[in-house]
């Protein structure tokens, strides 16, 4: 089974995988809880790149390769053999964030970023995406520093929020999304019994 947390920032997203993580493996499920980008070797050199400040600008092509670089190796190198194993597999963040921030964001053509993400990631899709949904002024700020993102303006992380709903309107079955300033136990219990049902299948 395959979870993934999206949203923007500041939404808990590496709170409630945690808090996924915890609550299944006490259940006895051997979870591998993971994150992009930045998860495997060259992934944090890629992740490293991509965020850093000094980085100064990317072409907006090149960022969105970087982190499909990440995905591709994320994605061969261990989620799928996770999954082989039978694990659960939850991720912080998957294809979706590339949709909105390099897409939504960025502005490059959604169908194309679509397209070469999925042959990046051998068209693996989650049995289940939990969209952790905030106000970018209200996210933003329980932050102090800033990468290259996060200093984005206000105009960009409104489309990246909406791009994320509108993937969650478009596909309900696979999608849960939930506000982020509800209490952190009652978001942590809407996800388990939204995913119980997947792990008895
Ligand atoms: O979730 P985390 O804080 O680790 O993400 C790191 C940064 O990468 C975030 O600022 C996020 O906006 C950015 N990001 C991105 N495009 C992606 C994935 C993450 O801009 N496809």
């Amino acid at each position: 089974v395959f979870v993934c947390f999206e949203g923007g920032e500041g939404g808990g997203k590496s709170t409630q995988s945690r808090l996924l993580r915890d609550r299944l493996a006490e259940r006895g499920y051997c979870v591998r809880l993971t994150h992009e980008p930045g998860d495997t070797p060259v992934g944090k050199d890629l992740r490293r790149i991509v965020l850093s400040p000094e980085t100064g600008a990317l072409a907006d092509k090149t960022e969105f390769l970087l982190y499909a670089a990440d995905k591709a190796e994320h994605v061969e190198t261990l989620v799928r053999p996770a999954l082989a194993r039978g694990e659960v597999v939850v991720t912080d963040r998957y294809v979706d964030s590339t949709l909105a921030y390099q897409g939504a964001g960025r502005a490059l053509d959604a169908g194309e970023l679509e397209e070469i993400s999925r042959w990046a990631t051998g068209d693996l899709r989650p049995h289940l995406t939990v969209v952790l949904d905030l106000e970018p002024e209200e996210g933003l700020g329980r932050f102090e520093g800033r990468d290259r993102i996060e200093g984005e303006g206000l105009a960009f992380h409104q489309r990246v929020r909406q791009s994320f709903l509108d993937l969650a309107q478009s596909d309900p079955d696979h999608y849960l999304v939930l506000d982020a300033r509800a209490a952190i136990e009652d978001i942590a219990a809407q996800i388990a019994r939204r995913v119980e049902p997947l792990l008895a299948r």
